[in-house]
């Protein structure tokens, strides 16, 4: 099951992989956790973060962090994404930039209202409560 699940994300993850091999390439470095690909740091990471406040982002199974303290700190929310991503497989990207735009077509905001970004957000916090000790 999990291999299919794998195959169904796989054209997200090789988006993923092909940015992930420029932030490579920039001097970022690579660690491999719970079947995901975590790439953080180097030149890339961080302009993109200057440039746009950029921190981190999924695409399938391959996390992109600005720095490895931005990733520790993001992780519960890019890994929401990187289930997604297995839900929706081929159909991830799509989806989520039409889910963005449908949203700002309705006067909402492109990015904080889209629907994968409030499952994301709304995890994170649990995660976030759960590291806590607190109930929720
Ligand atoms: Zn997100």
């Amino acid at each position: 099951m999990r291999l299919l699940i794998f195959l169904w994300a796989l054209p997200t993850t090789l988006i993923g992989v092909a940015v992930g091999l420029i932030w490579l390439l920039s001097g970022a470095k690579l660690r491999i956790a719970n079947g995901v690909l975590e790439i953080h740091g180097g030149w890339v990471g961080y302009w993109l973060m200057r440039q746009s406040g950029f921190a981190a982002m999924a695409l399938g199974h391959v996390v992109l962090g600005c720095s490895s303290g931005v990733l520790e700190q993001l992780r519960p929310h890019e890994y929401i994404h990187v289930r997604q991503a297995e839900r929706w497989g081929i159909l991830f990207v799509p989806a989520y930039l039409l889910a963005g735009l449908w949203q700002a077509m309705k006067g909402r905001h492109i990015y904080y209202d889209n629907p994968f970004e409030r499952e994301a957000f709304a995890a994170e916090g649990i995660a976030k409560e759960m590291a806590r000790g607190v109930d929720s």
